[in-house]
């Protein structure tokens, strides 16, 4: 017998437990994974943010839940290659949790330096990327049951609901039985991003899965193997994630003074930075299995029946920084 485990206390030991135990590139495939180019542009939206902040030197380029490192690696190879005075100015960071994913990162970007959170990393001038971080943090999740709530716990692989603290259901009109989520932890991160930006110059760019506008639903997922497995299944065995609300997180960065920009589709944003003329450069004089596959990547980040739409991309920064590449 176990007792009832609040949802985001399962979410976050599961989480824990899976990061630190499996390879989740077995279970799922990231942007980054997908195309080399998703890192390069990214390389490159941050040399052009980092002109827009006044280009502060040093300056720490801080990347949240790395996975393999591939993101930072791309964008390290292009900036090098297209800004160089950026490049001479970056100091990386990460924030991962992960001893098992620090190695493989440790492999990709031997010079950076590693954080449990970003507490820990030193204030200052700053640009942070996120891709596929925010999904990953605890959510809680509450269901309207007549003119009340309750709140979802997991016993022995079952949902249990329990009374609900109403204090802590964010206003919103749902029929009976919808459930809303609340990630505390990511309002709490982009908090501390949002109120940083507004004392140095910076910027953080967010991309995730999830709807434009806040909705009621139940967006837990649990994936292994590539494939959905029950949420609810042993800890640790497979990857949870839940929508990102970026209306909801665009407020608290608000909130705390600092300009939000989007959300925009992910299609929108690579395509605005040039995401098929790169990826026709890279393609040339290659073999034609090569170009197809690059091409076919390429297409798989971007197409609105793919990633183009359900991914989106926001990014907060200092107020005074601006329209950001991939905003205008
Ligand atoms: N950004 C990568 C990996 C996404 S998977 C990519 O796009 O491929 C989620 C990443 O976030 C993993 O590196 C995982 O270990 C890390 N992570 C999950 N929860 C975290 C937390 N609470 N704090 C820091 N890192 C976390």
């Amino acid at each position: 017998m176990s007792a009832p485990e609040r949802l985001d206390g399962f979410m976050a030991r599961a989480n824990a437990l899976y990061y630190g135990t499996h390879d989740p590139f077995a279970d799922f495939t990231t942007s980054p994974e997908i195309s080399q180019v998703f890192g390069e542009i990214i390389g490159l939206w941050a040399a052009v943010t980092w002109e827009k902040l006044g280009r502060p030197d040093p300056v720490l380029l801080v990347e949240a839940g790395p996975g393999r490192g591939t993101l930072m690696a791309d964008a390290l190879r292009a900036v090098r290659q297209a800004a160089p005075a950026f490049a001479a100015a970056v100091r990386v960071r990460f924030i991962e949790v992960s001893a098992r994913l620090r190695m493989v990162q440790a492999g990709r970007v031997p010079d950076a330096v590693w954080h449990d959170d970003l507490e820990s990393v030193p204030e200052g001038p700053f640009i942070l990327v996120a891709n596929e971080f925010l999904d990953a943090l605890p959510i809680r999740q509450f269901v309207r049951r007549g003119d009340g709530w309750t709140e979802r716990f997991v016993e022995d692989g079952r949902w249990v609901e329990l009374a609900a603290d109403v204090s802590d259901v964010p206003e919103r009109a749902v029929a009976e039985g919808d459930v809303v989520e609340v990630n505390a932890a990511a309002r709490g991160f982009v908090s501390t991003a949002a109120s940083r930006v507004v004392r140095a110059p910076g910027a953080a760019l967010f991309l995730d899965y999830g709807p434009m506008r806040s909705a009621a639903g139940d967006s837990l997922q649990a994936l292994a193997g590539k494939r959905p497995v029950d949420p609810l299944g042993p800890a640790g065995m497979a990857d949870l994630t839940a929508h990102v609300d970026f209306a909801d997180l665009a407020g608290v960065a608000r909130a705390a003074g600092a300009a939000v920009q989007g959300p925009v589709t992910q299609g929108s944003f690579l395509t605005a930075l040039g995401l098929m003329q790169r990826t026709e450069r890279l393609a040339r004089g290659r073999g034609a299995a090569e170009a197809a596959a690059l091409l076919g990547a390429a297409r798989r980040l971007a197409d609105p029946a793919a990633m183009g739409d359900l991914f989106k991309v926001m990014a907060l920064a200092s107020p005074a920084c601006g329209v950001l590449p991939g905003f205008g």
